[in-house]
C-alpha cells in the first residue's frame, strides 16, 4: 500500500492518501485544506483518487473535499448524521475566522459496516459518534490500519464540548468499536502523531476510568 499522511489548513488536520500500487487507485481521507499539496503527492505516486471519505464534519476535515471532487470526480463519502454540521458551515467557519468554504451533500452516506473499496484496497466503515453524531473510522483489517478520524487520539480522545458532541457516547464508542480491535492496528488520528490500539489500550489517561 502506497501510504502518504499530511497535517493540512491552520488545525493541522491529518489528511491521508491510500493508494494500492497495482491498480494505482487512491482513497483520500479528509482533506481539509492544502488541496494542491494534497494533489502533488497523488500525481508524485501516479495515483486516481477515486473516494474521497470524510470521517466527520467539522471543517479542518471536510473544507477542502467540495475542490478535490471537482479536480478528480471521485464521490465524497461521509456519515449523514452530521448534516446538521454541514449546515452550520458558516458557523464553524467562524470559529477559525476564515471564509466559509462550499460543502456538498455526501454522494453516498457512510454508515457503519459500509465497505469503502478500490481496486486492491478494502476498508469498513466503524460509526463511532461521540466527537460528533456522524463520526466514522475507517478501518483496513489486511493492513492493521484504523484512520480515528477525531474520535481517538494518540494518549487522548476527541472533544466534546462542540455541538453532536457527547462523551459517553465517545467513550461507548471507543471501547466498544475500536478497544476490541487487535493491539498492533496502527492508528492514525485526526490530528497528531500515530500510535496503536495496543498503545492506547495500555496507557491512554482518558480511558482508564470504564
Ligand atoms: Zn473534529
Amino acid at each position: 500500500m502506497i501510504l502518504e499522511t499530511l497535517p493540512v489548513g491552520p488545525l493541522q488536520c491529518n489528511c491521508s492518501i491510500l493508494g494500492d500500487e497495482t491498480s494505482r487507485e487512491a482513497i483520500v481521507v479528509d482533506p481539509g485544506d492544502d488541496i494542491p499539496r494534497i494533489l502533488a503527492l497523488v500525481v508524485k505516486h501516479n495515483l486516481t483518487v477515486k473516494q474521497i471519505v470524510i470521517t466527520h464534519a467539522h471543517i479542518d476535515h471536510i473544507a477542502g473535499a467540495h475542490r478535490l471532487k471537482q479536480l478528480t470526480g471521485a464521490p465524497i463519502l461521509y456519515n449523514q448524521n452530521d448534516l446538521p454540521l454541514v449546515k452550520m458551515m458558516d458557523v464553524q467557519a467562524g470559529w477559525l475566522g476564515i471564509p466559509t468554504p462550499i460543502v456538498s451533500n455526501p454522494d453516498d452516506t457512510l454508515d457503519d459496516g459500509k465497505l469503502v473499496a478500490i481496486t486492491g484496497l478494502t476498508g469498513s466503515i466503524l460509526h463511532t459518534p461521540g466527537h460528533t453524531e456522524g463520526s466514522v473510522c475507517l478501518y483496513l483489517p489486511d493492513q492493521t490500519l484504523l484512520l480515528a478520524g477525531d474520535t481517538l487520539f494518540a494518549g487522548s480522545v476527541g472533544r466534546t464540548d462542540l455541538p453532536g458532541g457527547n462523551t459517553s457516547k465517545l467513550l461507548r464508542s471507543i471501547h466498544e468499536r475500536l478497544l476490541t480491535l487487535p493491539d498492533d492496528v496502527a492508528v492514525i488520528p485526526g490530528h497528531g502523531p500515530v500510535t496503536t490500539i495496543g498503545s492506547e489500550r495500555a496507557s491512554n489517561p482518558f480511558l482508564n476510568n470504564l
